[in-house]
């Protein structure tokens, strides 16, 4: 490298309509802070710019700060802006870098980007290994080219143990942005790599290689008390799993007499099962739970293999609520869905007074076995439709457009009900509840 020691990590905007929930979740760049840490730790001076909280256009910044590299990560979705800034780096000058949870699985979709490498694992130090000048064919988890054409070197599981802690500069910075819901700001603390299930439609356990790697409990609670923020979201993809340790997390919580509010993920077999451990977690500040409910009946929930059917995810929602914690209630609106499938996901809500549910359209992720059986149904390959708000395969029993009208008569008929109830009072519903009704007669025409 040369004697610059700028780095620019990079975060882009989620998308560039204004219907996309910014304002309503906005997650702190957690990746980037521990890339942040590494990179400060070897002399580097690192800069965040996180396309859902600057003012400043990435463009701007870019030539302001002229560094000799920029690191971009993001999700599926925001692929093409990973690769537009890619291209801006390069023009400027920089080594232009790529990573993050889309790059890992799907890689190859970089290939004919502007990128210089491609980092395909979580392992921070792989970034400073590159920028240090060591040898790319040592260095595991990593696309690099060798006379223009692109080497991939194999992917190696991260052990989540040897992380160093996050720089949360940039979070304290913004903490007028990072949010969930209304838990503003709400820091993000990841104890564990990828998921110990294999639910057939999630690409979340594919992470990681594949391989479930879980933080030591008490490592998580000394960070846990140094964070300055009363809200802890802890963004594993699945934090309720292994009795033993979330006991100790309780233990450790109270013994270093921590209080703070928590949301995480957890599946419903696990807190149904465990009604006193939940009690003990809500003592302590557990707020919300992201429980994937997925579907209003057993068989959508056997064809995606949950191991868990309806009765369970029922008994899930009435134990949190009568221990006060919030259930986040997702579900997913499958392909197949006829008319009366999307009225059965909001009578399940209503009948089980499901105060907060979150729904996403069946998605194929990109780079799995789903998707090849999908294939000859996609109608789009822009990624940018990856988000979970747009149909991307034919759906099975209705048109594309009559299947729209439904999913927003559902979003409609929940966002009414969230507004009527008070909840989620921070954020416009006129403006999104008109938006859905745009959408309902403007989408899939
Ligand atoms: S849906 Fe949840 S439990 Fe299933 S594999 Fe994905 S993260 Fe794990």
């Amino acid at each position: 490298m040369t004697e610059n020691d700028i780095i620019l990590l990079v975060h882009p905007e989620i998308s560039r309509t204004k219907y996309n929930f910014a304002g309503i979740i906005d997650n702190e760049p957690l990746e980037l802070e521990y890339i942040w840490a590494m990179l400060a730790r070897e002399g580097y001076r690192p800069y965040i710019w996180d396309g859902q909280v600057e003012k400043i256009p990435f463009r701007e910044r870019l030539h302001e700060l002229r560094p000799a590299a920029v690191y971009i990560c993001g999700r599926t979705r925001q692929e093409g802006f990973m690769k537009e800034y890619a291209l801006e780096a390069k023009k400027a000058g920089a080594v232009a870098m790529i990573g993050g949870l889309h790059a890992q699985r799907c890689y190859n979709r970089f290939f004919r980007s502007a990128a210089d490498y491609i980092f395909t694992g979580f392992d921070p130090s792989a970034v400073t290994d590159v920028l240090g000048g060591k040898s790319p064919e040592t260095i595991s988890s990593l696309c690099w080219k060798k006379d223009g054409h692109w080497v991939v070197n194999k992917a190696v599981p991260h052990d989540i143990r040897t992380l160093i802690r996050p720089d949360r500069s940039y979070f304290y910075q913004h903490a007028d942005r990072y949010r969930y819901l209304e838990l503003l700001p709400a820091a993000h603390v990841r104890t564990a790599y990828s998921c110990p299930y294999r639910c057939s439609f999630c690409i979340r356990n594919r992470l990681n290689c594949g391989v479930y790697s879980q933080r030591d409990i008490e490592d998580v609670v000394d960070e846990i008390a140094q964070i300055e923020c009363e809200n802890i979201y802890i963004i594993d993809d699945d934090f309720l799993f292994g009795e033993e340790r979330l006991e100790q997390f309780v233990t450790l919580i109270r013994q270093r007499g921590i209080h703070k509010r928590y949301v995480c993920y957890g599946r419903a077999d696990f807190i149904a099962a465990h009604p006193k451990l939940m009690g003990r977690l809500a003592e302590i500040g557990l707020y919300y739970v992201l429980v994937g409910i997925e579907s209003a009946d057993d068989s959508h929930l056997r064809s995606y293999g949950k191991l868990s059917d309806n009765s369970v995810n029922v008994k899930a929602v009435k134990l949190l609520g009568s221990l006060g914690v919030n259930t986040m209630g997702m579900f997913i609106v499958d392909l197949d869905f006829t008319a009366a499938d999307f009225r059965n996901i909001w009578k399940w809500v209503v009948k089980n007074d499901l105060r907060h549910a979150a729904v996403s359209i069946f998605t194929p992720e990109m780079n799995t076995e789903l998707i090849k059986k999908y294939r000859s149904r996609l109608i789009t390959r822009d990624p940018s439709h990856w988000d979970y708000l747009h149909v991307v395969a034919k759906p099975a029993k209705l048109s594309v457009r009559r299947y729209y009208f439904h999913y927003h008569v559902l979003l409609i008929r929940l966002f009414l009900r969230a507004w009527r109830q008070g909840i989620y009072d921070f954020i416009d519903y006129r403006f999104f509840i008109g938006s859905m009704i745009k959408n309902m007669f403007g989408f899939g025409g």
